[in-house]
């Protein structure tokens, strides 16, 4: 790694993960090469830390040709589901319900380590944005000419950062959105690998709900013999879920839903995503902007960030390319409306009032709205038609009291 306090840097980029590469990757298209940028990333090295999933909008193998909304790592797709399911009730009796969906949307996975692969050739075919390794940020100074950046290197100046760094605190709204599990690989073949398993809340015990914690367990197939499988637990901030046996949840439910007791284990993976109401884009940043979940580019209600964080980075881009110098006080463009900041929130504050109604409402989200408006509403793009649709798939109640008589 070259010593940083000898280079001179327009744009840094604080944290090369999901935010920081995918802007990168945005900067080192041609029209930026008058820009020096720089990505400052802690780890020597990438590995499949992370999967993403998210939902893209025309399901084919046209590599996101023709979407709506695509992003640059097509190629690091692994797999697309053009149908996924969500169960809910007690499985073997009859309250056991199951819907299954499939809409011109897909869900799609990426693996963490084919992202990092595809933005370091990306960003590695050209000269005016580099990755260095191995630097921390240590504390940035808002000087009135520039930035000054005190990393594990030594001093940088630089003109404009965008801090992806995670949120250090989360307010008191905040859930917390922990899981474990693990890719594995059966003998013979017993999944479907069309279909996604989202939600399967018959894993839900009533002390669960008693705890104040939403519980369910998600099977992502990658071939008919492969599969990820999740234990997830939605709970407030302040619970740790630390008498939680993720594993023995997970051996449970494979041996009841498919009498799977003999697997290996190829992969294992765990997470701790901040669903955080409060965790918006701010308003106004001076030179320093925060990106990344703790700016806001995260879903509170669901944890996911990747979709939202593409989009966030092409209007970042979008509105860097329109300018011809750097501006002083940048203010990061709207990608996403006030207005689902605000439904997240509520929604929040509904599962913290009635967590034994949380498997339902989510049973019913996917049984009454139609795939593809559920889909837009949970990537951040919904129409004002997919909103109503969504309100009226929620139980009255509990939702006027949440967003009109917050407790
Ligand atoms: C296991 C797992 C599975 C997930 N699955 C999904 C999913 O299916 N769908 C979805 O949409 N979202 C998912 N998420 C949530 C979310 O997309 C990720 O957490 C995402 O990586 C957030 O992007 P980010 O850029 O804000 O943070 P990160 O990707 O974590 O990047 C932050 C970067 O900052 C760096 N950094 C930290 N401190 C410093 C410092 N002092 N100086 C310089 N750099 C620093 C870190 O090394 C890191 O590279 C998942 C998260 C996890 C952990």
């Amino acid at each position: 790694v070259k010593n940083p306090s000898t280079d001179v840097f327009d744009i840094a980029i604080i944290g090369g993960g999901l935010a920081g590469l995918s802007l990168a990757t945005r900067l080192a298209a041609p029209k930026f090469q008058h820009l020096r940028v720089v990505v400052l990333e802690p780890r020597t090295q990438y590995v499949r830390d992370r999967t993403w999933c998210y939902w893209a909008d025309k399901c084919s193998a046209d590599a996101g040709v023709n979407r709506s909304h695509s992003h640059p790592f097509q190629t690091s797709v692994a797999v697309r589901w053009p149908s996924w399911e969500v169960m809910c009730g007690v499985a073997g009796t009859p309250s056991y319900e199951v819907v299954t969906k499939t809409g011109q949307h897909c869900y799609e996975m990426i693996p963490a380590d084919r992202f990092y692969d595809d933005a370091e050739r990306l960003i590695g075919s050209t000269a005016h944005v580099k990755i260095m390794k191995g630097v921390t940020l240590v504390g940035a100074v808002d000087k009135s000419e520039n930035v000054e950046l005190d990393t594990s290197m030594g001093k940088i100046r630089v003109g404009l950062v965008f801090d992806s760094r995670p949120p250090a605190t989360l307010s008191k709204a905040a859930w917390v959105q922990r899981f474990q599990g693990f890719e594995l690989e059966t003998e013979t073949p017993i999944f479907d690998v069309n279909r996604a398993t989202l939600m399967d809340f018959s894993i839900t015990a009533d002390a669960d709900s008693k705890a104040g914690r939403v519980h369910f367990i998600y099977v992502l197939p990658l071939s008919d013999r492969l599969a990820l499988v999740e234990d997830t637990w939605f709970a407030p901030v302040e619970d740790g879920c630390d008498d939680v046996d993720y594993q023995t949840q997970i051996k449970a439910y494979l041996k009841r839903r498919f009498g799977l007791e003999r697997y290996d284990v190829l992969h294992r993976e765990q997470g701790a995503l901040p669903m955080d109401p409060e965790l918006k884009p701010a308003k106004s940043s001076g030179r320093i902007i925060k990106i990344g979940a703790g700016g806001g580019m995260a879903r509170a209600s669901s944890g996911y960030a990747f979709f939202e964080t593409q989009r966030a980075c092409d209007a970042i881009a979008e509105k860097l390319s329109t300018q011809k110098i750097l501006p002083t006080e940048f203010r990061l463009p709207r990608w996403r409306g006030a207005m689902s900041y605000w439904m997240d929130a509520v929604f929040l504050r509904v599962l913290k009032e009635y967590p034994s109604l949380a498997p339902k409402i989510f049973f019913d989200l996917f049984a009454k709205v139609p795939p593809d408006a559920l889909a837009r509403f949970l990537s951040g793009v919904a129409t004002p038609l997919d909103v109503a649709r969504v309100v009226s798939a929620c139980p009255k109640v509990p939702f006027l009291k949440a967003a009109f008589f917050p407790r």
